[in-house]
């Protein structure tokens, strides 16, 4: 069984440790550079995206995350995990920083007030079975991907219609969406099996 971090500063850690068991994968709490050493990917959870900024700063992991990306880790980060991974952040805080693994430029809190959370089911590339159930909760979106990021999702209808909404970036995976909420694994899923094969 892989060993998978879960970033464990803030946000809805339990639901995707949940999530990792059930997908075959012995998930572990990551809250220092130490622990850093045992993982074989990590998965960034939903939150706040600034405190776990703020955070990440605190607890001096940015410098060795940014380098374990670099190195080829493989990473899965939903929503705030989303915008941890980017390059490039608009509508966040100036000192708020990022970890440079997908080569992106995300919008925070993206979809406005009026539609501040929703649900939607739509395609996700590459995964099999139908629809996936998609969950928003303050989310952002992908603004701009670059030439090696591979499109994943994108909002089927309504005014954002055609906003990407999760990208693969060799094995790294974001989605602006909530897959650990759901209980439908196959996003988790595609990520342990990406992390098995690495
Ligand atoms: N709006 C949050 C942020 O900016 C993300 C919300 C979420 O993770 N559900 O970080």
């Amino acid at each position: 069984r892989p060993t998978i971090g879960v970033l464990a500063l803030q946000g809805d850690v339990r639901e995707h440790f949940s999530a990792l068991v059930e997908c075959g994968a012995d998930p572990v709490g990551v809250r220092r550079v130490s622990e850093l050493d045992r993982i074989d990917g990590l998965v960034i959870p939903g939150g706040e995206s600034t405190t776990i900024s703020r955070l990440l700063s605190v607890f001096e992991l940015l410098e060795p995350l940014r380098e374990r990306f670099r190195d080829g880790l493989p990473g899965l980060g939903s929503c705030a995990g989303m915008i941890m991974l980017a390059s490039k952040v608009l509508d966040t805080r100036p000192d708020a920083q990022h970890l440079d693994a997908i080569d992106m430029t995300v919008r925070r809190n993206a979809f406005g007030r009026q539609v501040d959370s929703f649900e939607t089911d739509l395609e996700f590339a590459g995964i099999a079975g139908g629809p996936m159930r998609a969950v928003f909760i303050r989310a952002p979106w992908v603004e701009e991907a670059g030439d090696d990021v591979e499109v994943l999702a994108r909002v089927p209808h309504g005014p954002a219609a055609g906003r990407i909404v999760a990208v693969r970036q060799s094995k790294v995976i974001a989605t602006s969406f909530h897959p650990e909420v759901t209980g439908d694994l196959r996003v988790h899923q595609l990520f342990v099996d990406t992390v098995r094969r690495d």
